[in-house]
């Protein structure tokens, strides 16, 4: 007998929104953190608006929104600005809001969903057991509880204890090195989110939205100090007039450190019953803002699966968070990477690189390519035609259907004349468009698509479903007379 269901090493976003969600489900849960308290000295500012929608689900994106600054262009060089405005969601805009912002609206969620949140205390052992695993703790050098659980989620970011426990190798390599981060009051800067280079350097600027106080990024390579070392106003200074033409002048700089980036990504996300998430399975260059918004989709992802083969259904259920979200890591990776290679090579060969893509932006469509690809709403899980992917803008009778999941369980969404017959096992949902039936899986991507009448979506709900459900759902299919 385990004492939990599920042990997440990490009160990081991933490992918050993956607790929050079990947790909602009705599994007991804990959370192993080694920091005390909510690090206020954040890394993400940039929350994608997929992620908003995630949120959003859930019912934490006002509380978020409330405080972030919306931002719905980012000034390329060139002159260029791609827009974000036009994307078809909720939010069409990167919302510039500290990390944690977001990680303390997700902590009360998973408190509040009853997850145990054990704050202060450090992973320093794991044993695979065959059904289950247990988790050692240590609370400031003294032995901490020891906890079984029947799943393990590493969410335990960038150097994971669990991935190190367990010998994993990460393979990739270092990317970009002393890149100054900066908290910075400064006066001229545009509307919006801004990059700068030129020099064999960059620049980056997002407004906190009081049109004084930035979060900057900036890196030179020429001047590379040990990430120790600590950063001058005047560097940074002198970093913006080498980068930019805007006329941007920096006041203050409030707070500065360098950090180091680096690209790897884990082979396996699933090891027996260990799952990883969030940075503990990628890590990137900041470059792109992606970080952050790719571990809590990994999350979402995650949760119902587990909560699903908790419950009975196949283990193979898990596989498929394997084969959706390791494609989506590696896409991340590289096209942050590009992103990145694009700013930091040298003048030489960079100038002529970055002049293209500057020509490509000018064509609308790539512009628009580029917002969504940024945004989060174009990622799709594989299947044909409209299966995988994200079905938050369809419109149902009682409104979009982003607002009408929040229990986290599968909905038939269905168009007029198109009557699935008794169904116990799924909410139906009247479809207010000339879209076709779709079956919407409880992380809001289309799991099946089709003529509800004929039952069908009941072989695909069966796929990701515990036996119990399977047999109702074949009772129901016979008593339909299907
Ligand atoms: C400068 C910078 C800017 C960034 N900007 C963005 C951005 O704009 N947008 C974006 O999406 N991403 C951004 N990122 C990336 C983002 O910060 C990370 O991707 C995100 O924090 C990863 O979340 P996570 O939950 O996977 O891991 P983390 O946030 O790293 O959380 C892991 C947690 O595990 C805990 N932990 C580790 N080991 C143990 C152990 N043995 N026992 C107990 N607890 C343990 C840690 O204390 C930590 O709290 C940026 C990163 C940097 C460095």
């Amino acid at each position: 007998m385990h004492e939990y269901d599920i042990v997440v090493i990490g009160a990081g976003p991933a490992g918050l929104l993956v607790a929050g969600d079990l947790a909602a489900l009705g599994r007991s849960v804990a959370v192993v953190e080694r920091r005390p308290t909510i690090d206020r000295r954040s890394r993400a500012f940039a929350v994608m608006p997929r992620t908003l929608e995630v949120l959003r689900q859930r019912h934490l994106s006002d509380a978020v929104v409330a405080v972030g600054h919306p931002q719905d262009r980012v000034h390329v060089p060139g002159g260029v600005r791609v827009d974000l405005s036009g994307l078809p969601t909720p939010f069409p805009y990167i919302l510039v809001v500290p990390q944690y912002v977001v990680e303390t609206e997700l902590d009360r969620y998973a408190r509040q969903s009853g997850a145990t949140v054990l704050r202060d205390h450090e992973v320093t052992g794991i044993e695979l057991d065959r059904d289950g695993v247990q988790v050692q703790t240590s609370r400031r050098g003294e032995s901490g509880p020891r906890l079984g659980a029947r799943y393990l989620v590493a969410a335990d970011g960038a150097h994971s204890t669990v991935r190190s426990l367990l010998g994993l190798p990460f393979p990739g390599h270092t990317v970009i090195r002393s890149v100054i981060l900066a908290d910075v009051v400064a006066e001229g800067a545009p509307d919006g989110l801004s990059i700068g280079v030129g020099g064999d350097a960059f620049t980056f600027l997002a407004p906190y939205g009081d049109g004084r106080r930035y979060r900057a990024m900036g890196w030179d390579r020429h001047r590379q100090p040990a990430e120790d070392e600590p950063v001058t106003d005047d560097e940074l200074r002198r970093l913006l007039e080498r980068t930019r033409t805007d006329g941007v002048t920096i006041r203050t700089v409030e707070q500065a450190w360098r950090f180091r980036s680096d690209e790897r990504q884990l082979r396996d996300y699933r090891q027996a019953r260990v799952l990883f998430a969030g940075d503990a399975a990628h890590v990137h260059s900041p470059a792109g803002g992606q970080g952050m918004n790719t571990g809590i989709q990994d999350a979402a992802n995650l949760a119902w699966k587990l909560d699903h083969v908790l419950a009975g259904a196949p283990t193979e259920v898990l596989d498929s968070y394997q084969r959706e979200r390791h494609p989506v890591g590696r896409s991340v990776l590289r096209r942050s990477g590009a992103m990145l290679r694009l700013f930091t090579l040298p003048d030489r060969i960079g100038g002529p690189a970055r002049a293209a893509v500057g020509a490509a932006l000018r064509v609308p469509a790539v512009r628009r390519a580029v917002a969504a690809g940024l945004s989060g709403i174009t990622v799709r899980y594989p299947g044909p035609g409209v299966v995988g992917r994200r079905a938050a803008m369809i419109p149902t009778a009682a409104g979009l259907m982003l607002d009408r999941q929040s229990d986290l369980h599968f909905v038939l969404v269905v168009p007029a004349g198109d009557d699935p017959g008794p169904t116990s096992e799924v909410r139906v949902l009247r479809r207010d468009d000339r879209g076709p039936a779709v079956l919407v899986r409880p992380d809001g991507y289309i799991a099946w698509a089709g003529t509800a009448a004929d039952g069908t979506w009941r072989d695909e709900l069966a796929r990701w479903s515990p036996p119990p459900r399977r047999q109702r759902a074949t009772a129901s299919a016979v008593h339909t007379g299907h």
